[in-house]
């Protein structure tokens, strides 16, 4: 059976080199021992891509809990995964702390990044002239900034500083009821113009999503479920068969506040806003030709 499968991929790791106020896995660390259980884990997904028939169309997604890239194995294994004739995107989200020569080991034309700037952590032209490293090295990739009123000024002066085909998000802070004034939203659309498809909380039971179907969360024990935000599991990747599992169902929680998840109901038609990058949040067309969305 040929797969076409987008896989969202959180490992066991649980730990991160910074201390953003608002996350609970600020400054945590891993003992030597647990590191090496997730470098096993990663290189055991790895392992599993490669022996999978090259007629395959694989996407992979990192959204770890903590940072990632901080680490040589996840470098090593984006750029190994990045030339496997199986896969199509390989996606990660990070803090872009790390150091940036590993991309040119990549098949850039697969990768995409995911990044946040949090400005409690690293100083405004450090961050910027990583991301304009990175642009200069041709590699795709968003770049946002949580939507806390607190962080207006510092959001408007990374969309300044970016070349215009970056695309700047904003994820809004849903935390709080009615947190942002008319005001607050007009100042964060005039920042990402698509501020409002992520300023929502969507109805979602009962109503398709083709997570459970072409999209699986997945664990490093291999363990399954259809998205990070239903605790069902649906079998394992590294047992035979896991293929039969694979079918249309309707979402059974209220409601799904993420783009890792709501990206994926196909009645909000958001694969038609992010195209190709869809799982690294990058609009096509540019946003510059997308009007104001849901404004
Ligand atoms: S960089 Fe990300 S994972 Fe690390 S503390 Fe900040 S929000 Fe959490
Ligand atoms: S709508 Fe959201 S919560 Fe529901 S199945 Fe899809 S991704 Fe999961």
């Amino acid at each position: 059976m040929v797969l076409d499968l987008t896989l969202l991929y959180r490992g066991p790791l649980l730990s991160c080199n910074y201390g953003c106020d608002y996350c609970p896995f600020a400054k945590r660390s891993q003992t030597a021992a647990e590191l090496a259980i997730d470098q096993q884990a990663l290189q055991r997904l790895v392992n599993w891509i490669q022996e999978r028939p090259v007629s395959d169309h694989l996407s992979i997604f990192f959204t770890p809990w903590g940072e990632a890239l901080i680490h040589p194995w996840y470098q090593r294994a984006i750029a190994q995964l990045s030339h496997c004739p199986q896969i199509v995107k390989v996606a990660i989200q990070t803090n872009l702390s790390c150091r940036l020569e590993w991309v040119e080991t990549c098949n850039k034309a697969k990768l995409g990044l995911w990044i946040t700037y949090h400005p409690s952590e690293v100083l405004r032209h450090q961050f910027l002239q990583q991301c304009l490293d990175l642009h200069q090295r041709h590699v795709r990739f968003s770049v946002g900034i949580v939507g806390l009123k607190a962080h207006q000024a510092e959001a408007q002066a990374l969309r300044q500083a970016l070349p215009d085909p970056i695309y700047v998000w904003v994820n809004a802070y849903k935390r709080q009821a009615n947190y942002y004034t008319p005001a607050d939203i007009a100042d964060f659309t005039a920042i990402d113009p698509l501020f409002g498809i992520n300023n929502q909380v969507y109805p979602s039971f009962g109503r398709p999503c083709r997570t459970g179907q072409s999209v699986l969360s997945v664990d490093g024990d291999g363990n399954l479920r259809r998205c990070h935000f239903i605790p069902e599991h649906l079998g394992n990747l590294y047992q035979s068969g896991f293929e039969q599992t694979l079918q249309p169902r309707p979402c059974t929680n209220a409601t799904c506040r993420c783009h890792i998840g709501y990206v994926h109901m196909p009645e909000l038609g958001l694969d038609q806003v992010y195209g190709a990058g869809l799982l690294e949040r990058i609009p096509e067309p540019p946003t510059r030709d997308i009007p104001t969305l849901f404004g």
